[in-house]
């Protein structure tokens, strides 16, 4: 590999010195490379309570982050003071001997270097007298000393036998050989490769510090068990997230609608939040900045209840459907109905969902026949799937890529279409399954089953076993369950004893059991951008809002 910028290559040899500077200093002092002071004593031992940490190596870490942070003055002071220096001597012995093109020095030094592979070190070798072999096939007169360095140093290492002929093609051919204007580029391009070889010791890795206390924080983060707060990481304690960062409190009780609440969700943006009711009405909501709730607009219109919904991806408009009731699209600024999706067979639609363009949905339907359509914002029909052996699809969702459609068939059945394979997934379940969620990556999905059971299916990743998630109650009605939380850790349900249950997505039992309503809880959702409000929709014919409870603290003040 040739890198094109000589600038940033010698930059990237060693943040504290440059290529120029070096070759003065070494030309001067060349004893200098081989009269580094040894460390002090205090610069040796081992650091940390488990003693785990080598302090030589730690301090030459600190010592790159300086250089690459911009206090190189600190950088030397701390190398005089600890007597510990950045650059290994085998290190600066390489860029020395490389760029001054002492070419047997420099495989002398790749030979003294004790974990490295005879495999390595040839390859390391190699690097070394191509450049040398390639420097005299471009000067005058190069030519039998190059066939001289081709056969007595190259030919003898442990190679693969192509590499040689290649070189021995360029004598012909004059094939990558480098002019005298040239050299000092292709050298620092021959160094960066070797360096590529050595073990890491030889030259502490740019940005190592950084790698290890991000890969540390990436941990905490990683096995916090309630973690939940996007926004705070700080360096100066150990993360972790307690059970009060999970909604738990509730802070507002919305009882705008007249008839049992059987659907809400947050936009996707968590702007709003939008229920449908037995009572026949939609309900947009919009969340103030002090997190609570006011009615922004009532869909009217539909004549039958409402039982589902679902925010178009960029949050402009909204789709109402009902079990014997008409599709209908709605303005979300204006509340204002902007096509009705009637037909003369007068179909029943009982799911529906967006594709990621905010331009064509999908619905499924089971009378007068069972069918999955799509179509346009303008009510075209697109597409159609419908025949005898057609299932009834009693759910639908689309992955935010677009790429798969994820449907409940015939009560029992999860069916996957990739759309861009042409495939078809179908995973059987034991007992009849009432709503599908997917997570917001599109990676999962869950579905709740009315033997009291919610599972968690891959989308991509064949399974037989579910994740399951036991101990809210549902037998008789459609019971609506969601991911939550800022990495969707949690799970949250609905259930038909009037409480709100929420699982961390690897334990089984539920982690927070949410009690305030008093009939069936038939709906959550999580909010996607606020990760500390739920909201659940209940046929004691209310919404309520639930945070974390330092949030929840907040709102009350
Ligand atoms: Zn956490």
């Amino acid at each position: 590999m040739i890198t094109n910028s000589i600038s940033s290559d010698q930059e990237a040899l060693n943040p504290s010195l440059k290529a120029g500077e070096f070759s003065k200093e070494m030309e001067a002092n060349p004893e200098n490379l081989h009269l580094r002071s040894p460390p002090s004593p205090a610069a040796t031992g081992s650091l940390g309570s488990r003693r785990l940490l080598d302090r030589s190596q730690f301090i030459r870490i600190l010592l790159q982050a300086l250089h690459s942070l911009g206090y190189s003055k600190a950088a030397s002071s701390l190398e005089s003071e600890s007597g510990v220096a950045l650059d290994s001597p085998e290190f600066t012995s390489l860029i020395f001997h490389s760029l001054s093109g002492r070419w047997l020095d420099c495989v002398t030094t790749i030979d003294s270097i004790p974990d490295l592979s005879p495999k390595s070190k040839s390859s390391a070798a190699f690097l070394v007298w191509k450049q040398h072999f390639l420097e005299l096939l471009g000067s005058d007169d190069g030519l039998v000393p190059a066939r001289d360095v081709l056969w007595s140093r190259i030919s003898p290492l442990d190679l693969e036998r192509g590499a040689v002929h290649r070189l021995a093609r360029a004598m012909i051919t004059s094939e990558d050989a480098v002019p005298g204007e040239d050299r000092v580029r292709r050298r620092i391009g021959m160094l960066l490769d070797l360096l590529g070889l050595m073990p890491d010791w030889v030259r502490v890795p740019s940005g190592r510090l950084e790698h290890l206390v991000e890969t540390a924080v990436a941990r905490q983060l990683e096995s916090c068990f309630y973690h939940n707060s996007p926004e705070e990481v700080t360096l100066y304690e150990d993360h972790a997230c307690t059970l009060g960062q999970i909604p738990s409190k509730c802070v507002q009780t919305l009882d705008a609608h007249k008839n049992e609440v059987w659907f809400v969700q947050f936009s996707n943006a968590g702007e709003y939040l939008a229920s449908s009711s037995k009572d026949c009405t939609a309900i947009i909501w919009e969340i103030k900045e002090d997190d609570t709730l006011s009615l922004k607009h009532t869909l009217e219109g539909h004549v039958k209840p409402v039982s589902f919904i679902a925010w178009s991806p960029d949050d402009t408009m909204l789709l109402t459907c009902g079990n014997a009731e008409v599709l209908k699209l709605w303005d979300v600024m204006t509340g204002t109905c902007k096509l009705t999706m009637n037909n003369q067979v007068n179909r029943v639609i009982s799911s529906c969902a967006w594709f990621p363009n905010s331009k064509k949905i999908v619905c499924g339907s089971y009378e007068p026949d069972n069918r999955i359509h799509t179509c346009d914002v303008e009510g075209n029909e697109l597409e159609v799937w419908e025949g005898e052996r057609m299932p009834k699809v009693s759910d639908l969702a689309v992955t935010p890529d677009g790429n798969s459609l994820i449907s409940i068939c015939s009560n029992r059945e999860i069916w996957i279409r990739d759309f861009r394979k042409g495939t078809e997934r179908v995973i059987p379940e034991e007992h009849s399954i009432t709503s599908l969620s997917l997570s917001r990556d599109g990676k999962f999905m869950i579905v709740n089953l009315n033997s009291e059971e919610i599972h968690l299916w891959s989308v991509y990743t064949a399974s037989n076993t579910p994740h399951r998630y036991r101990g809210h109650k549902q037998g008789k009605y459609v019971i609506r369950s969601c991911f939550g939380g800022s990495d969707c850790l949690f799970l949250a349900s609905g259930s038909e004893d009037s409480k709100i249950y929420i699982w961390q997505r690897h334990d089984e039992a539920p982690i927070q059991i949410l009690s305030g309503h008093s009939l069936t809880v038939n709906c959550v959702s999580w909010n996607p951008s606020k990760p500390h409000m739920l909201a659940s929709a209940s046929d004691d014919r209310t919404i309520r809002i639930w945070m974390a409870t330092r949030n929840a603290d907040k709102v009350h003040a």
